[in-house]
């Protein structure tokens, strides 16, 4: 089973990944957490042109591209062998961060996001997408009070707000793969809510 998790920055991803992933491993999963851009040696070569800000003055289409060919990489070394030894994978982030930073916020558009997923994931993404949602522009205060390290985290609420937007629209399109969930509320209830969510949709 695979199952990403996806939302603007400071929405909770990376705390309730580790929490969902002590869960199932307590429960006798193996268990392999990842995120992106990033994931595999090669891939976390590209998160760090990334997130230095060397692409700042790039297209967003040759953004994106840089972002496949890191998920290509991952893909092939990380992602696919896990599920094929049946282990769940976690993963922050996939193919919807694109298409929310550099197919709507970015302006690249979402077809092109499209026709390289099909290229490059082919049938093997998500079983489960969980979508964090902080109502209100509180995430990025978080983001930046936890001390925001990259180019992304300095574009400003207007940004923040177009991607948490987008986010809430791809969900809405595809209800049998992706669930949004409230993550403004206490994070113990939270997690129990993503829980249910993961038990109801693949058993586990
Ligand atoms: O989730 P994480 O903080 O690790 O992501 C790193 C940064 O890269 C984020 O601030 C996010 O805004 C940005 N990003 C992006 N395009 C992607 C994925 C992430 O701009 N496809």
């Amino acid at each position: 089973p695979f199952i990403t998790f996806e939302g603007g920055d400071g929405t909770g991803k990376s705390t309730h990944i580790a929490r969902l992933a002590a869960h199932l491993r307590a429960a006798g999963h193996e268990v392999a957490v990842t995120r992106e851009p990033g994931g595999s040696p090669g891939a976390e070569a590209i998160r760090e042109l990334l997130v230095s800000g060397a692409t700042e003055r790039w297209s967003a289409l040759a953004e994106a591209l840089l972002v496949f060919a890191a998920r290509a990489d991952h893909l092939e070394k990380v992602i696919n062998p896990a599920r094929a030894r049946g282990a769940v994978v976690l993963c922050d982030r996939f193919v919807d961060s694109t298409m929310a930073y550099q197919g709507a916020a970015g302006g690249l558009g979402e077809e092109k996001v499209r026709a390289l997923r099909d290229l490059v994931v082919g049938a093997d993404g998500p079983d489960l997408t969980i979508v964090l949602d902080a109502p209100g522009a509180r995430g990025l205060e978080r983001a930046q009070a936890r001390g925001g390290d990259n180019r992304f985290e300095a574009k400003g609420e207007a940004y923040q707000a177009r991607v948490q937007e987008a986010f809430r629209r791809i969900a809405a399109r595809e209800p049998e793969r992706c669930v949004v969930v409230d993550s403004s509320g206490p994070v113990d209830d939270v997690a129990h809510r993503i829980r249910t969510i993961v038990k109801e949709r693949l058993g586990l």
